[in-house]
This record gives structure tokens, C-alpha cells and sequence, in this order.
């Protein structure tokens, strides 16, 4: 049954609060209770966190927070908690998911503190509920790399994955990463999410070539979300000899024949041994 107190007094420790993701509507009454009550509030920027804070009426003292802030500056923190409410916050959304938060959480729990989280806006879990796409499994990847090298590796770790994928991304790089992620996972059907909560709010769905095709002239504006669906059940990507060698050529190009031949063989949907031997023949070309 839930429980809709608003803890009157809160203990000491520290308060994991998710703030909006842009509509200041979604920020929760218990969110507003308990950055009323903080002793300090441990922000990623103040000057963000300031506008919150007018909007709630609150005068609260801050301090900047990453995790790669000093070692003393993140003990001092753990120190106050043993006394104190501290509340972490980051510019939006939930701290931690690709923002600051994890070593103070992680040092806090060490320390033996109160730890507790308020839950709320997060644009990955809203992106994959505008999405339509599966979302009973599904990983959160984060910004992909943003050189090619490093980027086309990390999908290719994703591409066996049952699973959804939710990736964070930019608009004057949205147009490279779907074609990016047609090129490793296939042309999957997938979602660009924009602008979550706020007026401009946009999801576009299609078959990632189709996206990319749509976005390559045209880099959206604002904050996005790309959800790519699983790869569909049992099915292959339709391919002649031609198509093939080019898939292979590419794999090769950042992958040993074995791991190269194995991910051809398995898009496609081919003879793994036939696909490794003509890797053989094409890999002194690459
Ligand atoms: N911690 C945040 C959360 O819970 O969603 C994410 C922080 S991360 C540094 C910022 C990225 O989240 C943006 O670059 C964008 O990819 C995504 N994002 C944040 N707000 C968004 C929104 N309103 N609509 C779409 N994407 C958003």
C-alpha cells in the first residue's frame, strides 16, 4: 500500500532528490519537504539548482558536487551527514544516471549513513515509455564515445544483447550515431526522444537508416534520448555476397577475424564456418 507521509523530520544521512527534466511541475512534493529541510544541498551546479530553488520559494546553502571533486571535499560531506541533511541533486533528473553522485553514495554507505533516495523524473526510463518499444528488458548505456573507433566498439559489444538500448546523445552528433548504430546492431527499429516534458516534446519513431536519413541535414535542437529495439526474434538482415563483404570488410577493420566473422555471420544469418573462411580471403584487403 503506498504511504504518502512527508517526513515531517528526517533523520541525518544522506537524500538522493530527483529534480525535473524540464517541466518544474514534476518535481514531488516529498522532493520539495526535503530540500526544505537540507542543511546543505550538494549540487552539480548551484547556479542550476538556484532556479529550482527560487521556484520553490527556498533559500537552501549549496555546495558543488562531482565525483571528481577532491577527496576532502567529499569527506567533509560524509562528515555532515553523520548530523546533518545532506541533499545531493544534480542539474537534472536523477542524480547518478550519467551524472555525479555514485562515490559520495559509495563513501556514505562505507561511513555507515542514512542513505535513502527520493525517486523521480529520469529521461531514459521517459524516453523508453514514449518509445513503443519493447521495454521489459532493456540497458542504459549512457553517451556513447564520440570517436568513431571507440563508438563503432562499443556497439558492436551491445549487438548480441536481447535488449532494448537506451542511449543519451546531442543533436550535432544524433545523425553519425544512428547510422553508427545501423552499421553495428542492423537497421533496428528505433526512437528519437527530444525535448522530454517540456513545450517542443518530440518522439520519432522508424528503422534507425530511416532516422539517420532524417536527422543527417537537419541536427534537432534540445535534449535527446535514442532507444534502439532489440533485434527482432530468429530473424536476419537480408544480404547478397556483395553486402556481405562490405559488412565484413568494416568488422574487420576494428575486430579480429574470429569475433568479425562471428557477428557477420550471426546479422545475416549465415554459415559461420563459410562466412570465417572468406574473412580469411578479404582480410589482407582491409
Ligand atoms: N541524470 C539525468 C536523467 O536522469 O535523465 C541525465 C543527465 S545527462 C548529463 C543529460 C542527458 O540526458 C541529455 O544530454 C539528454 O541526452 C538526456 N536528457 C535530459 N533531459 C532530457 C529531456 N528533457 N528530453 C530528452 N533527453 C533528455
Amino acid at each position: 500500500m503506498p504511504d504518502s507521509t512527508i517526513i515531517k523530520s528526517p533523520l541525518p544521512g544522506l537524500y538522493i532528490v530527483a529534480t525535473p527534466i524540464g517541466n518544474l511541475g514534476d518535481i514531488s512534493p516529498r522532493a520539495a519537504a526535503v530540500l526544505a529541510e537540507a542543511n546543505v544541498i550538494a549540487a552539480e551546479d548551484t547556479r542550476v539548482t538556484a532556479k529550482l530553488l527560487s521556484h520553490l520559494g527556498l533559500r537552501i546553502s549549496m555546495t558543488p558536487y562531482h565525483d571528481h571533486s577532491d577527496e576532502r571535499a567529499r569527506a567533509a560531506l560524509v562528515a555532515r551527514m553523520e548530523q546533518e541533511i545532506v541533499v545531493l541533486v544534480s542539474d537534472a533528473g536523477t542524480p547518478l544516471i550519467s551524472d555525479p553522485g555514485y562515490k559520495l553514495v559509495r563513501d556514505a554507505r562505507a561511513a555507515g549513513r542514512h542513505v535513502t533516495t527520493l525517486p523521480g523524473p529520469c529521461a531514459a526510463i521517459a524516453a523508453i515509455t514514449l518509445s513503443g518499444l519493447p521495454s521489459d528488458r532493456f540497458l542504459f548505456a549512457g553517451f556513447l564515445p564520440s570517436k568513431v573507433k571507440a563508438r563503432a566498439d562499443t556497439i558492436a559489444e551491445f549487438a548480441a544483447l536481447r535488449a532494448t538500448l537506451v542511449f543519451y546523445e546531442s543533436g550535432p552528433r544524433l545523425a553519425a550515431a544512428l547510422t553508427a548504430l545501423a552499421d553495428g546492431l542492423g537497421n533496428r527499429e528505433a526512437a528519437v526522444a527530444r525535448e522530454i516534458t517540456k513545450l517542443y516534446e518530440q518522439c520519432v519513431t522508424g528503422p534507425l537508416r530511416d532516422l539517420a536519413a532524417r536527422y543527417a541535414d537537419a541536427p534537432p535542437k534540445g535534449e535527446i534520448v535514442v532507444i534502439v529495439g532489440p533485434p527482432p526474434e530468429d530473424s536476419h538482415e537480408e544480404g547478397d555476397d556483395e553486402t556481405i563483404d562490405a559488412a565484413l570488410r568494416a568488422a574487420l577493420a576494428d575486430q579480429p577475424v574470429a569475433r568479425a566473422a562471428k557477428a557477420v555471420a550471426k546479422r545475416f544469418g549465415r554459415d559461420r564456418h563459410n562466412i570465417y573462411a572468406r574473412a580469411l580471403t578479404l582480410k589482407d584487403s582491409v
